[in-house]
């Protein structure tokens, strides 16, 4: 059963100092409010599953962060829902027992008092997991660069008709003369 998880921070007390004891979890957290990925929209819960595992240096989380993200096709702008599903894997060292000689945890994955916070673990996963260029199908036309038309679902005749009509007038347009046309005519 999933339960929801109002806040990033998970309450871990009882793993702590017990290493080899685990706890599964399957979580709904939402996703971090401020971040903002342009024309993405982060609005569904992201699903958090996997194994708490405490270690001798803290607790390791295992899973796998799972959310449906709404974007816009890289090629033809239209709405696009992507289902993100990325395997993590972090531990969340307990300060106290990282030796003084080696590399402090890396920020945000901490264990303090009996508690993690998953908010940076969420975060790099949707980072991770987000398609840069995302495609509504593999094969997606686009629109064309001339008239706009989405190809997908319309035959616009521009690159068959190089005279076409909607861009007459411009040929008929004279721009000023620029500085090597004035120079020329004073030859
Ligand atoms: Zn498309
Ligand atoms: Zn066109």
């Amino acid at each position: 059963m999933t339960s929801t998880l109002h806040d990033h921070v998970l309450d871990v007390h009882e793993l702590v100092d017990q290493p080899g004891a685990s706890r599964r979890v399957d979580l709904a957290v939402a996703a971090p409010g401020d971040l903002a990925l342009p024309l993405a929209d982060l609005s569904a819960p992201v699903r958090l599953g996997g194994v708490l595992e405490s270690v001798v240096e803290g607790i390791l989380v295992r899973g796998h962060v799972a959310m449906d993200v709404g974007l816009a096709c890289s090629r033809c702008l239209e709405p696009v829902g992507v289902g993100l599903d990325e395997p993590v894997t972090e531990l969340y060292a307990d300060p106290s027992r990282v030796p003084d000689d080696a590399e402090p945890p890396d920020e945000g994955f901490e264990l303090r008092d009996g508690r993690i916070d998953l908010d940076p673990l969420v975060r790099d996963a949707i980072a991770a997991a987000i398609p840069a260029q995302p495609r509504c199908r593999p094969d997606c036309a686009g629109l064309c660069p001339q008239c706009g038309a989405n190809r997908n679902e319309v035959d616009c005749d521009c690159s068959d008709d190089p005279t076409d009509t909607r861009w007459a007038a411009l040929r008929g347009l004279r721009l000023p003369a620029g500085p090597d046309d004035t120079a020329r005519a004073e030859t």
